[in-house]
């Protein structure tokens, strides 16, 4: 088997010499236990914040263990009841090519509806889907004629949420880095307006182009990215918004970000609430159906970036925290 390991912590920024690629043997499968051979891994930016030794909602990643991760696959050999070789199967397998997955834990491996393209599991009808549902739903409660902004609108999450606030009625503008991915996200995922905000020196800047583009304000705030970029959403909130904060990704490696917005939360009487998807697992089968049934009608579409075999994980994880991922950021392993 081979498999990542986190070879060491960021001093700063990540590298790929955090990082180990090792030779382990598969163990032989004991009572209970199920063999699952990953088809794709995810690679998502929560996974920096585990890389660290701080303080979090979640305990660090060890050093020298298999680095942790969403996956999907399928069931090669299997000595629990509830599974059978052959099974198409969502887990938190790892960085690696296969996983054991014990009975106590195989209540932890999802098994999904081949009709769908595996990969979608691990983004638009999985965490990232969910993530983008229940902010939306559950946090901003979207009404129809609001105005909705998304940052990091090309992203996993991000496109999930403009689609799914255009399908209550809203109007949605979202913010991407460069043109490709702002035409993108107009053109095929049918957001109102996207801002580029490389194009922008200052968070100034970029609420002027936000006025031009919600000319009504802003409503509700998924927020991915954190930063001048939130910066410029709070300027332009109406009274009584609300503020999903999903992520702040603009500091995730060791950057400062400013944040001159807390006292338009008490002008503008606004909400704001923080959440953590793997929190709120009794959301999931709603948020979950309403997606499988986006991505199988149509209505929901997505984008991938896919790196091949397990060794180009720790630079497309590294990319994607740059911003050169367009879409979903998959490693194939099969
Ligand atoms: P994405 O697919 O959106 O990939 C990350 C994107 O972030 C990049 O493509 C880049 O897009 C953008 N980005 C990176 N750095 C910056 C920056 N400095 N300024 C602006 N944009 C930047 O990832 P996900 O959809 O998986 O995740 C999006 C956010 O959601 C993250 O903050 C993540 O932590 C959060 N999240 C939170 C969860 C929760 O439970 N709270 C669960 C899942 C995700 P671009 O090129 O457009 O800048």
């Amino acid at each position: 088997n081979q498999q990542i390991v986190l070879a060491s912590r960021p001093q700063g920024e990540a590298t790929a010499a955090n990082f180990r690629l090792v030779e382990a043997p598969l163990p032989a499968l004991a009572e209970g236990q199920v063999l699952v051979r990953h088809h794709y891994l995810s690679l998502d930016p929560y996974m920096r914040g585990r890389m660290n030794d701080s303080k979090s909602y979640a305990a660090p990643q060890p050093l020298d263990e298999v680095m942790i991760g969403g996956t999907v696959g399928e069931v090669v050999d299997s000595r629990h009841p509830g599974y059978a070789a052959g099974d198409a199967v969502v887990g938190m397998g790892g960085w690696q090519l296969y996983s054991v997955v014990d009975g106590a834990a195989a209540g932890m491996l999802r098994k999904v509806d081949t009709r769908l393209p595996l990969s979608a599991y691990l983004g638009a009808v999985g965490m990232p889907g969910v993530t983008a549902w229940y902010g939306l739903v559950r946090i901003i409660a979207p009404q129809a004629g609001k105005t909705v902004v998304v940052s990091a609108a090309s992203g996993a999450v991000g496109s999930v949420v403009g689609q799914l606030a255009k399908a209550r009625g809203c109007r949605v503008v979202g913010y991407a880095g460069g043109a490709a991915k702002c035409a993108y996200v107009v053109d095929e995922l049918g957001f109102d307006a996207c801002i580029d905000y490389r194009e922008h020196a200052d968070a100034r800047s970029l609420a002027r182009a936000l006025r031009d583009a919600a000319p009504d304000g802003v409503d509700g705030c998924f927020e991915n990215v954190g930063g001048a970029v939130m910066d410029a959403t709070m300027l332009r909130m109406n009274a009584f918004g609300r503020i999903a904060l999903c992520g702040m990704i603009a500091g995730y490696d060791g950057q400062p970000i400013p944040m001159s917005w807390p006292q338009t939360i008490l002008q503008s009487r606004l909400t704001l609430q923080g959440f953590i998807v793997s929190e709120h697992m009794g959301d999931w089968p709603e948020a979950l159906r309403e997606l499988a049934a986006g991505v199988a009608g149509g209505t929901i579409r997505y984008r991938e970036s896919v790196a091949e075999g397990l060794a180009a994980a720790p630079e497309a994880f590294l990319g994607m925290l740059k911003g050169r991922n367009f879409g979903k950021q998959l490693v194939k392993l099969i």
